[in-house]
């Protein structure tokens, strides 16, 4: 009793600086009856925070891209909390609860339960600056912002009017400050405020503009749209790191495909990552490189849809694959042995990306592990086969060898005899050799294979690019 006294003193604690200015006068209150946002559709656990901070006195929302898919009718991936309690007030009441930040301090309360354990990340309503001070670079980017303000001010710092809506779970009514649900309406994005300085203040909002427009099929308003044309050079300020987390974002939205179209209508993928000049610039004569993408994009943005993991790796060794096969034919062309070749061409290729915005290191191991694979798939006679399928990459190697297959790049045969070694016995696993021993060097199994007498040993080098 005592404890929930102090804290509703504590509530009205001057550590949070209400400033009176509401930068977008009262929300709208919009009932269920009218947003009819599936309850079902909410976590369990992000409920349980809201809740459990109404109780300790303080006001707790879901806000952000959970209510802009809950009113979609799509479950979210993640739940953001937004609170007028501070991230210390937060982190009292959770036994798991971590702060996260320097400058501006979130909490992640952490649930575990069956599966994956559950991060609810709970930030304190934040105020929006003026474009005054040291906290604004000159082009007007954003460099600093860690002050504390109403949930007007929240709203109002927020980017699109659909990500800038309040859901209360215990009265399961949405607090709406910018027309966000008429919006939804509309199937209209639209940013919040003026949109060529929102853009100024932070240049990732132009790819998060295409990116939910992707996601969501959403109109970009004509007003949001139109400052994009000039400012996209802005984009080359920006960490690459942060620009590299958001093409990321883009790559795995599920919807990628669309989203790198409408990169190119905005004109906005100029010196992003090389690859995607290269995949939006070239034309007819690059037709095969392009299928290869297109298909391996289609691919991941099915198996995202259907709720099954990508990796990063697997993505960028597809997307770089068409240069890179260029690469390893010019080495060979030089006469250089096919394994070099390989692994020549692997450098060239990922230090043209690092012109661009560079892939991070982590991604860059299994990318190589990807590719080097390759070749090792053409040998099949003796303990190749097994050794290969041993490797920890295997799965990706195999997997990417189907789209290689797929695209008519690499002999489909070669992807069916694979599939069929990894489902068979021993004694099958026996017979599909013996038959590829008796095939090799009769059928090319790449189709960049220049072809040259069979060679007489049965245990010949694979049939590989160099063959
Ligand atoms: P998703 O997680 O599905 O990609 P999201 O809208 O939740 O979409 P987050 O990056 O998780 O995107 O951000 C959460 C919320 O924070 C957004 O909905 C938006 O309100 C706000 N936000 C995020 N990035 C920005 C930004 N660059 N400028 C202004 N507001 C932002
Ligand atoms: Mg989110």
């Amino acid at each position: 009793m005592i404890t929930k006294f102090i804290k509703r003193i504590l509530r009205r604690d001057p550590m949070i600086k209400h400033t009176q200015a509401n930068h977008s006068g009262a929300p709208k209150h919009i009932p269920k009856k009218s947003h009819r946002i599936d309850p079902h559709l909410l976590s369990k656990n992000a409920v349980k925070v809201t809740h459990t901070l109404q109780q300790a006195g303080y006001e707790a929302f879901i806000v952000g891209g959970a209510v802009r898919d809950l009113a979609l009718g799509i479950g979210p991936k993640d739940f953001d909390v937004a609170t007028n309690a501070t991230p210390d007030q937060v982190q009292k009441l959770f036994r798991k609860a971590r702060l996260i930040g320097r400058r501006f301090q979130i909490v992640h309360v952490t649930f575990f339960g069956k599966g994956h354990p559950e991060i609810i990340e709970v930030s304190t309503f934040r105020a929006l600056l003026d474009n005054a001070g040291d906290h604004v670079a000159e082009s007007g980017r954003i460099l600093r912002d860690n002050v504390w303000g109403s949930q007007g001010e929240d709203a109002a710092r927020r980017d699109f009017t659909i990500n800038a809506m309040y859901y209360d779970p215990s009265s399961e009514t949405v607090l709406d400050y910018h027309g966000g649900m008429a919006d939804m309406q509309k199937k209209t994005l639209r940013m919040i405020g003026e949109p060529a300085k929102r853009y100024r203040e932070d240049p990732i909002r132009m790819l998060r503009a295409i990116r939910f427009a992707a996601k969501t099929g959403f109109t970009l308003d004509a007003n949001t749209r139109a400052p994009i044309a000039e400012l996209g050079d802005l984009l080359q300020d920006v960490p690459s790191a942060r620009l590299f987390d958001e093409i990321l974002k883009l790559l795995m939205s599920g919807y990628s495909w669309v989203a790198i179209q409408g990169l190119r209508d905005a004109g906005l993928h100029h010196g992003l990552l090389p690859l995607l000049d290269h995949i939006l610039d070239s034309g007819e004569d690059s037709k095969g490189a392009n299928d290869f993408v297109k298909l391996a994009l289609a691919n991941t943005d099915q198996r995202i849809q259907s709720g099954k993991s990508v990796s990063a790796g697997f993505l960028f060794a597809t997307l770089l694959w068409p240069d890179l096969l260029k690469n390893w034919k010019a080495n060979l062309a030089k006469g250089m042995a096919n394994t070099p070749a390989l692994h020549d061409a692997m450098d060239d290729t990922i230090a043209t990306q690092s012109s661009g915005m560079t892939i991070q290191r982590r991604f860059e191991s299994d990318m190589r592990e990807i590719w080097s694979m390759q070749p090792r798939f053409e040998k099949r006679v003796g303990r190749y086969p097994y050794r290969l399928i041993e490797s920890p990459r295997f799965r990706a190697g195999y997997d990417f060898m189907l789209l290689r297959c797929a695209t008519g790049e690499q002999n489909p045969a070669l992807g069916e005899w694979w599939t069929d070694f990894i489902a068979a016995d021993p004694a099958g696993q026996e017979a599909l050799m013996a038959s590829a021993k008796a095939d090799s060097g009769s059928s090319a199994t790449s189709p960049t294979k220049r072809r040259r007498r069979r060679k007489p040993k049965s245990d010949a080098p694979p049939e590989t690019l160099a063959s």
